[in-house]
């Protein structure tokens, strides 16, 4: 058996775990963070582009765009405080966002996404032409026929808000342990007891974070939901002409260029199981893409490619307390969001733990909702 019973263990060490356990750490609750690889944020978080794109994710108004938008709202202050916390910058850059397409059809899609999110309040410009476009990305290549600017969109480096996190989170006091697989979970009397092998910890509560993984853990709960990986490549690259000043979001992927000066085309959505690698097929795509979208990144120069697994449900984020046992809190299926929509889960799940059973804005994402009970 481990030591003293925690208030806490949560479950996966990527964004969406790190930002809980930071955030239950720092109301002065005993935590621990259990990860299998070797290192934080290692699986779908180190592969994100790291955009904070609510309204380029969104393709309806309801419940995930408010959850979205109320999570980017967070974002700027979030790093601020990680900074603070931690010495990390996590190069929060609030360059704005081109929404653009090279097909007439999907120009009018733009038009009624435009129409509802301007009546959510969201800054949108107008539909443009390709002059009007490119006075904000001069760039742009000849086949882009529309698009929308959204101003306030912003995005940071992933691996930065994992180091981040990390450290922030073990000043608060997380016992972060890294290379150790959770392989049960079951209740004890009024605790329930991890196990990784043959160790044991016994907590008050524990959060299920394991991203893509865990649908055997979940079972042994008695929950019967499976997240399923989806297959992002990436593709970075060192260019050599002017810098990229906003995000480039088109129909088949985006462009956006990081402070160091990498410019990241992302990314292939494929289900392929659990193969987190990169393909030609798929590094051929973007390249395509990224080319037909900015021509001057032809001569750009090949800085590395890789692959990350998404992980999705059907019914979007789980977010919340089980029915059947609410000291077990999930926080899963953040699809191509999650470091979007990390400051939120950890802000929701932190007021879980602390007791209360449905915050504000949850109720979409509970488990009660989509498992019923
Ligand atoms: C190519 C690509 C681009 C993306 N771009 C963006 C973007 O621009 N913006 C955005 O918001 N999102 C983006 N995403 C999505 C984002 O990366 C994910 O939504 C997010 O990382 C999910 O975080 P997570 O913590 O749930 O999962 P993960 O980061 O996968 O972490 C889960 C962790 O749980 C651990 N684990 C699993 N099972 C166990 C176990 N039994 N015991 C211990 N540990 C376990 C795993 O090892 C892993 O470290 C992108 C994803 C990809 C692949």
């Amino acid at each position: 058996m481990g030591d003293a019973p925690l208030d806490c263990l949560v479950i996966g060490a990527g964004v969406i775990g790190l930002a809980v356990a930071r955030e239950v750490a720092r109301t002065g609750r005993s935590v621990a963070l259990w990860e299998r690889r070797s290192e934080p944020g290692a699986e779908a978080t180190a592969a994100a582009a790291g955009m904070l794109a609510a309204a380029a994710e969104a393709h309806s108004p309801g419940p995930f765009f408010d959850l979205a938008r109320r999570s980017a709202d967070l974002w700027a202050g979030w790093a601020e405080q990680l900074l603070e916390e931690s010495g990390v910058d996590v190069e929060y850059q609030d360059s704005g966002l081109l929404r653009v397409t090279t097909s007439s059809e999907v120009a009018g899609d733009l038009e009624i996404r435009r129409a509802w999110q301007l009546a959510q309040g969201l800054q949108v410009s107008e539909l443009l032409g390709l002059e009007e476009l490119r006075q904000v990305v001069p760039q742009l290549g000849p086949e882009v026929v529309a698009g929308l600017h959204y101003p306030g969109v912003a995005h940071v480096h992933s691996h930065r808000v994992a180091e981040a996190l990390a450290l922030a989170g073990s000043r608060a006091g997380v016992q972060l342990r890294l290379s150790t697989e959770v392989t049960g979970v079951r209740p004890r009397g009024e605790l329930l007891e991890v196990s990784s092998g043959a160790e044991r910890q016994l907590a008050e509560r524990v959060v299920v974070a394991t991203g893509s993984w865990g649908e055997q853990l979940l079972r042994g709960l008695g929950v019967n939901l499976s997240p399923e990986p989806v297959r992002g490549q990436m593709l970075a690259l060192r260019p050599r002409g002017r810098p990229l000043p906003e995000i480039v979001f088109g129909d088949l992927g985006y462009v956006l260029q990081k402070r160091s000066g990498l410019v990241l085309v992302g990314a292939t959505e494929e289900r392929v199981g659990y193969l987190a690698e990169t393909t030609l097929e798929g590094v051929a795509r973007l390249a395509a893409m990224a080319r037909s979208l900015i021509p001057d990144l032809g001569p750009a120069a090949f800085a590395g490619a890789w692959a990350g697994l998404r992980p999705f449900l059907e019914s979007g984020p789980v977010i919340g307390p089980l029915p059947q046992d609410p000291r077990v809190i999930l926080a899963l299926g953040h699809f191509r969001n999650g470091i979007l929509l990390a400051p939120v889960t950890a802000q929701l799940v932190g007021e879980v733990v602390a007791g209360a059973l449905e915050p504000e804005g949850l109720l979409a994402f509970s488990p009660r909702h989509i498992l019923g009970g």
